[in-house]
């Protein structure tokens, strides 16, 4: 058998006359920024999230971009943030000019540590910025309780989880601002780049709509300096067509995990904690001898990947900031035992069977 980790063919293939009519639509059209599909498109997630309003942006990075620079935020700034995260969250935070504060995570959920956050706020704190790794909802409600209690911002990077749930609310409306990433990849994923920010706060959504179009209200008429950063008609288009299926697509993915947790004998898996729903964006599980389990299902035609292998306060990029070896050794053990399996809609199940099989012969 050969599982790739991913399979957006399959998926198109399902859905293929929708895309193909939603794409035909706007060419005819000719409007490809700032036009109708991106107005319809926004309501519809807004409607979807719970939220009042959405802003569609150019990719997962540039909206946490724009939601600090729309907070204000920037040099002389803290913001804190997970070191076990894709490396956009702690980008958006060098790229306003802010100093990121790094915390470190669980060792059973991954997720961000809360204690910590709290131990880490000072005077200069404007905002706290966590992720929703894997798709997995992080302790949110402690966090908007903390950011509250200090009077500062929550942002939350929700890239990677369109759909997850917190007690039944959908993540990314529980801060000031949530960023989704649209990135092919994800739950939700356009044919390019895409992203989006959701917000309840009129104000925050006025000056992002500023702001991801050159700061202008009125063409030609800048009120203050913003960026182009917009999610074109043609992505957008695409979008409504998938975000129909999103929940059946989470839900198929949370069946796959269910399967996984049944099948597979002593692997540690990460933990999702009580009253949430993940959207299973990823399934990671662990193990002590993780390259040489990622190369014998190589050789088994599975798929598998590392969600991340250096954590960020280890990259090179971030070396000025002064952080070393041992300092998050959560986020560092982590990212020398984990791997994420194939978890996708379309895997069948005796594709993911055999994935089970192979993983308990190794173990
Ligand atoms: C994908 C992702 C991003 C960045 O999104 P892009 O659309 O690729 O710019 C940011 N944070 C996390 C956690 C992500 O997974």
């Amino acid at each position: 058998m050969n599982i790739p980790f991913l399979d957006l063919k399959k998926q198109y293939k399902d859905i293929q006359e929708e895309v193909d009519t939603a794409i035909s639509r706007v060419v005819k059209r000719q409007v490809f920024i700032l036009g109708e599909e991106l107005e319809a498109f926004e309501k519809e997630f807004a409607s979807y999230l719970g939220c009042k309003y959405v802003v569609g942006v150019g990719s997962g990075t540039e909206g946490l971009i724009l939601s600090l620079m729309a907070l204000g935020i920037g040099k002389g700034d803290e913001v804190i943030t997970p070191v076990n995260s894709f490396i956009a969250t702690t980008i958006a935070i060098t790229q306003v000019g802010a100093t990121p504060i790094f915390v470190d995570c669980y060792s059973d959920t991954y997720q961000i540590n809360v204690e910590q956050v709290r131990e880490k706020i000072t005077k200069k704190t404007k905002a706290i910025l966590p992720v929703h790794l894997y798709g997995a909802p992080c302790e949110i409600m402690k966090l908007q309780k903390i950011a509250k209690e200090s009077n500062i911002f929550l942002v939350e990077d929700a890239c990677q989880a369109h759909g997850a749930m917190y007690k039944n609310k959908k993540v990314g409306t529980f801060g000031d601002l949530g960023v989704f990433s649209f990135y092919p990849g994800k739950n939700l994923g356009a044919y390019g780049d895409g992203g989006a920010i959701c917000t309840d706060s009129e104000e925050l959504y006025k000056r992002l709509k500023r702001i991801r179009n050159y700061g202008q209200e009125e063409k030609y008429y800048s009120k203050e300096i913003g960026i182009n950063s917009r999610l074109d008609e043609i992505q957008a288009a695409i979008l409504r067509v998938k975000l129909k299926y999103l929940d059946e697509w989470n839900k198929e993915r949370n069946e796959i995990a269910q399967r996984y947790k049944r099948e597979l004998i002593g692997i540690r898996m990460q933990k999702i904690s009580e009253n949430t729903f993940s959207c299973y964006h990823l399934f990671v599980i662990e193990n002590n001898k993780r390259d040489e389990l990622r190369n014998f299902l190589k050789v088994k035609g599975i798929d598998a990947l590392i969600h991340y292998p250096v954590p960020i306060h280890l990259q090179k990029c971030y070396e000025y900031l002064g952080y070393k070896k041992g300092d998050f050794p959560v986020s560092e053990r982590v990212s020398d035992t984990i791997l994420s399996i194939p978890i996708y809609p379309e895997l069948k199940v005796n594709e993911q069977k055999y994935i089970s099989k192979e993983l308990n012969d190794f173990s």
